[in-house]
């Protein structure tokens, strides 16, 4: 029998108990793991063990996909009329709400987000992607095309059947909430992997799911490592769709899988190395506000990181000393402190990645302007860190850090800084600050990314399109692009009248 995780909350900010189980949930149950085996989840804020919970293989993901598949032909699917699926992501919102803290908490244990900003950003996030979602259970329409006389043509839009979802650690439930949501809304069933590193929340939202009253099979969550449990979904015969959030790397080896096995449809969102762009006419105190929030919200292990800040030389040298200030005042620490900005990296694997980063950094002529160490004496904490005098072709400059590691560069003029900030392999968002709306809107067009903010930065909602370009990824989540990812058109021809000689 799978183990309880039961966990007492003492803190500042958060005082409760938790409990639930930390098996594999399959099948509306929670089981082991076929080979028995556990993964330990550590606490980054101190390197200690939390819980353990099962390690999924390759034999349970069949399991999974089993129930799935049966629970799309019985229960869900066409089975199931949309309004019931929109009533039952509507409950399973209020669940979430009623849980706010809870899952909050759980996030700041096991992720190193701070709780306060868990509790009013994720888990806010993640509650009006669910409701939103839910509204377009009941709205999933066809058309009817005129052809002639003769015949009748119309679309439907149907759910494609068993989707596979892989999640990656830095923002887990809001991850788990932009996969399930649009999946179940449209109808599909699901087998979702969770990053081995943050099982935690998605293992509570099962319990929450069970409790809205979703038939068993629907959704279906197999923790285990990317090279099995990932694995084994992107290049499994009987699921005929993945989506993947997290690396360009393990990116590039689902959409070989997918490729290599039954060509199954990908959506990917990927890597980034976003360009936050300050003309001299911005308001600076906002700029610089903006800029911290862009550069280091969640340990900067965030894919739309605005890491690379463009400051055109008028305003360089105040801008550089207020941003300074502003990172400087930072609140690293206990994520369950009330004032804490900015807590833990994720493990020891990602606070060593990042410290290399630095160390080349230096190696490469970079200057350190400020931090660069490591903060405190246990956990994974790094100080918020800038660097100056960078070479377009430093690594610094050119590779995701995902880490609280930025550049700042000097550019001259509009045509300078769209040439630095597009000479990138990534596209997922960036930024432009001026008061000149026409320069706002031209410089804003003429950046390759997904997302693109005036005067503001990483702000987004539940009906808003999120993806990118180049190799920060293929396709768009969230909002009714969404839809498309999880439906199949299919084109119905009746004949009216015409004949067959
Ligand atoms: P990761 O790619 O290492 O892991 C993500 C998930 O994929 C995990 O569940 C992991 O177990 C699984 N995985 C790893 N190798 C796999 C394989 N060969 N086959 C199948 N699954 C595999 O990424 P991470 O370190 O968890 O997350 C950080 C990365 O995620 C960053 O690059 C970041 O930019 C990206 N990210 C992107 C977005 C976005 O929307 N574009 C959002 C969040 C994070």
């Amino acid at each position: 029998m799978p183990s309880i995780f039961t966990h007492e909350f003492n803190t500042p900010v958060y005082k409760g108990k938790v409990s639930f189980n930390t098996g594999l949930f399959i099948n509306g149950q929670f089981v082991d793991g076929s080979d028995g085996t556990t993964i330990d989840v550590v606490n980054p804020a101190n390197d200690r063990v939390i819980t353990s919970v099962s390690e999924g293989t390759s034999k349970d993901v069949d399991l999974a996909v089993d129930a799935a598949e049966k629970a799309f032909e019985t229960t869900w699917g066409l089975n199931c009329p949309g309004n019931k699926r929109g009533l039952l992501l509507n409950k399973l919102a209020s669940l979430m709400e009623e849980h706010t803290d809870e899952l909050a908490a759980l996030e700041a244990l096991d992720n190193g987000k701070a709780f306060n900003l868990a509790r009013s950003g994720d888990v806010t996030t993640a509650i009006n992607c669910v409701r939103y979602f839910a509204g377009w259970t009941d709205k999933i329409s066809g058309r009817v095309i005129e052809t002639t006389e003769e015949r009748f043509t119309y679309t439907r839009h149907e759910p494609i059947g068993v989707v596979g979802q892989i999640i990656p650690w830095n923002s887990p439930l809001i991850m788990f909430a932009w996969k399930i949501a649009p999946a179940l809304a449209t109808g599909n069933s699901v087998v979702l992997k969770p990053s081995e590193f943050t099982p935690l929340t998605a293992l509570r939202m099962c319990h929450l799911v069970n409790e809205a009253g979703f038939p068993p099979g629907v959704l279906n969550v197999v923790t285990g490592y990317g090279n099995t449990v990932g694995s084994a979904i992107s290049s499994h015969m009987r699921i005929h769709k993945v989506a993947f959030t997290g690396s360009t790397l393990a990116g590039r080896k689902i959409m070989e899988a997918a490729a290599k096995s039954n060509l199954k449809n990908v959506t990917l969102e990927l890597g980034g190395k976003s360009p936050n762009i300050i003309f001299n006419d911005a308001d600076l105190e906002q700029a610089v506000n903006w800029a911290r929030f862009g550069a280091f919200y969640n340990q900067g292990q965030s894919c739309v990181a605005g890491s690379r800040i463009f400051v055109q030389e008028g305003i360089y040298d105040e801008f550089l000393k207020l941003f300074t200030e502003k990172t400087r005042s930072i609140k690293v620490g206990d994520p369950f402190a009330p004032d804490t900005f900015q807590g833990p990296q994720i493990s020891k694997i990602q606070y060593d990645r990042i410290m290399s980063y630095i160390d080349s950094g230096k190696k490469d002529g970079a200057k350190i302007h400020t931090g660069g160490e490591r903060h405190g004496n246990e956990g994974y904490f790094i100080q918020p860190t800038i660097f100056l005098d960078t070479k377009p072709d430093m690594r610094i400059v050119r590779e995701e850090i995902f880490g609280p590691v930025s550049v700042v560069i000097k550019f001259e003029d509009e045509e300078d800084v769209v040439r630095q900030a597009n000479d990138t392999v990534y596209g997922l968002a960036a930024a432009v600050f001026t008061k000149d709306v026409t320069r706002a809107i031209t410089t804003a067009h003429k950046l390759k990314a997904g997302s693109l903010w005036v005067n503001c930065y990483s702000v987004s909602g539940p009906n808003v399109p999120f993806g990118g370009f180049k190799q920060s990824g293929i396709g768009r989540e969230m909002g009714e692009y969404a839809l498309n990812n999880y439906t199949e058109v299919k084109a119905v021809h009746v004949n009216l009248g015409m004949k067959m000689m």
